[in-house]
């Protein structure tokens, strides 16, 4: 069994998010969880994404990544939150609702290789959901990674790397059970 990306997008779309840039978006992001796969610690072999058209179109709780344009289109601030929500996207344990991973596509938009900047945010908040979003994993920080490149904190271009301290970090915690909203 692949793991599972389940990527969600919520309206209003901007205009130039079509059925192309998804699958861009899709396949850089597969591209960075496939390295993650070939470390000896996953039993996951390969990595496998769908765009669903709402949150209860997913089928497990592997991974959810919800895309918005604007921060105030999203669910964090609809539920109140406003701290947190000014850079690309935002992860927050949110209790009985579960992880809540955003990014935000505004905040993203003219950047040159536009498809693989919103996947290298993308699986810097995918490794906040695994890593330390959840408050069983409280004493970690994603952002201290020593040697990490799409983990570190500021920066994050197009052009940064997956590096194998990224990939040693995340490889184990893909079987964690995290509830996904
Ligand atoms: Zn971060």
């Amino acid at each position: 069994m692949p793991f599972m990306l389940w990527l969600v997008d919520h309206p209003p779309y901007p205009s130039y998010w079509n059925e192309s840039m998804r699958t861009a978006v899709g396949n850089a992001l597969k591209a960075h969880f496939d390295q993650v796969c070939t470390s000896p610690k996953t039993k996951y072999g390969s990595t496998n994404f769908s765009w669903a058209n709402s949150a209860g179109g997913r089928q497990s709780d592997h991974l959810v990544l919800h895309f918005f344009r604007r921060n105030r289109d999203g669910l964090l601030y609809m539920w109140g939150q406003r701290a947190g929500l000014d850079r690309s996207g935002a992860t927050l344990w949110m209790g009985a609702k579960g992880m809540v991973s955003e990014l935000y596509l505004e905040m993203m938009e003219g950047d040159a290789n536009y498809a693989k900047l919103v996947a290298n945010a993308a699986f810097h908040e995918a490794m906040h959901n695994k890593l330390d979003a959840h408050p069983s994993y409280d004493s970690f920080d994603v952002h201290k990674i020593k040697g990490g490149g799409l983990s570190q904190e500021f920066g994050i271009s197009a052009s940064t790397r997956l590096t194998s301290a990224d990939i040693n970090a995340m490889a184990p915690a893909l079987t964690r059970t995290i509830p996904q909203f």
